[in-house]
């Protein structure tokens, strides 16, 4: 409740506004839940229905980015990658020229490293705060308010943070200094790639065995081979009724967003030359999956790719 309206008269109970920029698929629901949260928000995107969504969900919505920012004491950012959140940042009229001095930042997208450390370093420049808060979860997190964020910063920014975070996910995570957050995205999303194409290629190996897919799901998702690309988001159709193998593979994460933090992953590993064999393979087979006409289909479909293309 950041402002009770009685009898025309308006009081601001002390509540912080928030200036959220970036309300597309992940951005909209997780805007919502602030407003559900008694937050004042008010937003700005580049396509103006999304600008009318947020106005009929409760929020505001404003013309450009420094009219929404101006009055923000916290600006969270949820955009498609780093050029975006650089040029929203630091672009004449950005966020950095037409924030509050004390204002606090909340990247939220899912960006490279550098550039999170970058607009760290420049926000601390600019005598704002700053952490980077990618997410885990996807649209369905967002929609509920459970996402995971994994967060990079200094305490004090983390701590300011933490309540706001809270409104919108379940699990909050202090993961270190800039752009450890996206550290973490990054690893967390190519172990995810490397797994869903191990799971992919032991259904792939059972069924020119004769081996029932039930039956090695019951076994290897109590034994050893456990893992949520399996036991949670299982590639083949019937033993996780949730996953998107029962939906003809409709996302869930789709094969262009894995492919994207799979490329961020190596982007990473190249620039500290960290060696990652097998994160380089699950890039490549991505990339080929995704160029083969399938950017918009789940990330689990790539177990028809494996199973058909022979790669
Ligand atoms: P999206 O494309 O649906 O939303 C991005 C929004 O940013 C769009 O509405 C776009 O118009 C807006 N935008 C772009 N440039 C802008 C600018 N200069 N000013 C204002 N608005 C601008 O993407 P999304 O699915 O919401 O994902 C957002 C981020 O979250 C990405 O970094 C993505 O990798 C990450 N992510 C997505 C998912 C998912 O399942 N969709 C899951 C985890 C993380």
């Amino acid at each position: 409740m950041g402002e009770l309206v009685v009898a025309n008269v308006s009081i601001d109970n002390g509540q912080e506004k928030i200036a959220f920029i970036g309300l597309g698929n992940m951005g909209a629901p997780m805007a919502l839940n602030l407003i559900n949260a008694g937050y004042q928000v008010c937003g700005y995107d580049v396509i103006s229905a999304n600008l009318d969504a947020l106005r009929n969900a409760g929020g505001k919505a404003a013309t450009s980015i420094s009219t929404a920012v101006k009055n923000a004491d916290i600006i969270v950012t949820m955009l498609p990658a780093g050029k975006h959140v650089r040029s929203v940042l630091t672009g004449r009229e950005g966020v950095f020229s037409s924030a509050k001095t004390d204002a606090l930042i909340i990247d939220s997208s899912t960006i490279d490293v550098t550039t999170a450390r970058d607009m760290a370093d420049m926000a601390k420049n600019n005598g704002l705060g700053m952490i980077d808060a990618p997410v885990s979860g996807g649209i369905m997190g967002a929609e509920a308010g459970t996402l995971t964020f994994m967060c990079g910063g200094e305490d004090k920014a983390f701590k300011r943070a933490k309540p706001l975070l809270e409104a919108m996910g379940a699990n909050i995570i202090h993961a270190g200094g800039a752009g450890n957050g996206q550290a973490a995205k990054v690893c967390n999303n190519m172990l995810l790639g490397i797994s869903m194409i191990g799971v992919s290629e032991a259904f792939n190996l059972a069924d020119a065995l004769g081996l029932d897919r039930q039956k090695l799901f019951d076994i290897s998702s109590t034994a050893s081979g456990q893992c949520w690309s399996l036991n949670t988001y299982c590639p083949v159709p019937g033993p996780v009724p949730t996953s998107p193998a029962n939906n003809d593979y409709q996302p869930g994460f789709s094969v262009a967003m894995m492919l994207k933090d799979l490329k961020l992953a190596q982007n990473a590993a190249q620039s500290t030359q960290a060696n990652t064999p097998l994160g380089e393979l699950a890039t490549d087979l991505y990339e080929a999956f995704d160029k083969a006409g399938n950017a918009g289909v789940d990330f689990s479909g790539i177990i028809k790719f494996l199973r058909e293309q022979k790669v």
